[in-house]
């Protein structure tokens, strides 16, 4: 179980991270959704411990400070210090936001990458499974990451995060830019990992819609604050979410 207690975060005087708490149980499907700026990527970077990182090289380079409080627990035990490779290893992986593929490597490179954290049976597995809920991925092996569609260097993220072994994948806006089709491919797909490996999700979205059917609970978070949360049946039924969030009164 992963989990963010009354987490701040400052960029200098800038309040990005307003005291949010947030919880993904063991194999759940967590929403994260807020409009462009609300926190969502800095909430990601906090439970991955990239900000840790962020913080040091920002510290290092003289510039702004960025101060985090606050604490992320796996499983009841504060992670808050551990830097990310080690959140990696204990099974914490985030999918960034816009892809970050290597552009001159192959489908197949960029997915062997992310599995320097796994046994040689382990990647083996796991590339078999990901060409499984991937199958356009079969025809794509060789393609450099440079030449894939948005949403298919979406699907190679997601399958390097994969490789890594994870037991709570973070992704973060998966669904940028993409078409409603592609939108619904991920979605589906995100959902058949949950269920056939056990692995939790938590996903950060600008919107709700595409995801919602997916999430067991859902953070709304606006200028970096929890302003709701629940169940998807819970939230489903709010009148402020739904024309807030669905278009519909
Ligand atoms: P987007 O959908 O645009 O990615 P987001 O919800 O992921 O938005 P964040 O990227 O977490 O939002 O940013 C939250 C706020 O913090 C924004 O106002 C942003 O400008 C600011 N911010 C993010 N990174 C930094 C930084 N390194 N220095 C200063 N301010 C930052």
């Amino acid at each position: 179980m992963l989990e963010a207690k009354e987490l701040m975060v400052f960029y200098e005087n800038m309040l990005a991270l307003n005291n949010i708490s947030i919880k993904c149980d063991d194999n759940q499907i967590v929403g994260v959704f807020g409009a462009n700026s609300a926190g969502k990527s800095t909430l990601m970077y906090a439970l991955s411990g990239i900000m840790l990182d962020i913080q040091k090289k920002e510290r290092m380079a003289g510039g702004e400070r960025i101060s985090l409080t606050g604490d992320v627990l796996l499983n009841n035990k504060s992670i808050m210090d551990v830097k990310p490779s080690l959140r990696a290893r204990a099974g914490i992986v985030l999918c960034p936001e816009r892809r970050r593929l290597f552009k001159e490597s192959s489908v197949i490179e960029n997915l062997r990458i992310g599995g320097y954290l796994a046994t040689k049976s382990q990647a083996k597995k796991t590339m078999e499974y990901i060409m499984e809920v991937f199958p356009a991925l079969q025809t794509l092996r060789n393609r450099l990451g440079g030449f894939l569609s948005g949403g298919e260097q979406q699907m190679v993220a997601i399958g390097r995060a994969l490789m890594a072994q994870p037991k709570v994948l973070l992704l973060d806006e998966p669904l940028l830019g993409l078409s409603p089709l592609m939108q619904a491919t991920l979605i589906k797909a995100t959902k058949a990992i949950q269920q056939e490996t056990n692995i939790s999700v938590i996903v950060a979205e600008q919107y709700a819609r595409p995801v919602f059917p997916i999430v067991d609970y859902a953070y709304i978070l606006e200028n970096g604050a929890a302003v709701m949360e629940g169940t998807r049946d819970e939230l489903m039924d709010n009148p402020d979410v739904k024309s807030a969030y669905f278009g519909v009164s």
